[in-house]
């Protein structure tokens, strides 16, 4: 039987993502609602409250939890938003914005993560989720705009497709920079005058690869 985290442990990862900075409540709410113990590796389940990055299928990572309620926090959810996300990896990210907005389409290019993730969600009730075996890259037309987009995997540089993307005063949040390296994480807002920009945090995450992955 996997092992259950115990109450301490998660009273410790609130208190963690409270210290690091996170005040946002509905944020620190969703991160205290959604079990990440069920995205993360059955062989990892003891490390699920640990503030640190994890190994997943296809070679992935879920990010670390801090990361994920800080671009949470950074793109200023409202309920009726439609949110794009492009790196399902395990559906954790993607679990947290359901709880925080209307609809998530998020969007893996390997397909044993996307089917997964969709198994798991569905599980947990998050029925406003929509898993899309597809490329960030390349978002079919009929997607149509969002309210936010998050990419949780670093572009060498941020395409003109996404952010046209964006509803008026709608915001990107991004990792940039080099594939193996240290990346930024950008965050843009569309103005009337254009696109708004802004350095945030240096982070690592794994590289956003154009196409549907050739391997399963
Ligand atoms: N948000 C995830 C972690 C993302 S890891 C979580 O909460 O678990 C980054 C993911 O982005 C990987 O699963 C990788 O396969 C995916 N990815 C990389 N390039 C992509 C692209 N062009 N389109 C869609 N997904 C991509």
């Amino acid at each position: 039987m996997a092992a259950v985290p115990n109450p301490p442990e998660k009273m410790m990862f609130q208190l963690t993502l409270r210290r690091r900075g996170i005040s946002d409540q509905a944020v620190l709410r969703a991160m205290e609602e959604v079990p990440r113990e069920v995205f993360v590796d059955p062989a990892d389940r003891g490390y699920a409250y640990r503030d640190s990055a994890l190994g997943i299928a296809c070679g992935q990572t879920i990010s670390q939890p801090f990361v994920v309620a800080y671009m949470t926090e950074q793109l200023q959810l409202q309920r009726q938003h439609r949110v794009l996300e492009i790196g399902t990896g395990s559906g954790y990210q993607a679990a947290i914005l359901s709880r925080l907005c209307s609809h998530v389409l998020t969007v893996e290019r390997y397909r044993t993560l996307a089917d997964a993730a969709r198994m798991r969600l569905q599980k947990l009730g998050y029925d406003n989720v929509e898993v899309l075996l597809g490329d960030g890259y390349d978002i079919p037309p009929g997607a149509g705009t969002f309210d936010r987009i998050i990419v949780t995997a670093a572009m060498e540089q941020i395409p003109e497709a996404l952010l046209e993307r964006l509803e008026p005063a709608g915001i990107l949040i991004v990792p940039v920079g080099p594939h193996h390296g240290t990346q930024t994480l950008v965050r843009v807002v569309r103005t009337d005058a254009g696109f708004d920009r802004r350095e945030l945090v240096d982070v690592r995450f794994v590289p956003a690869l154009p196409g549907i992955a050739r391997e399963l």
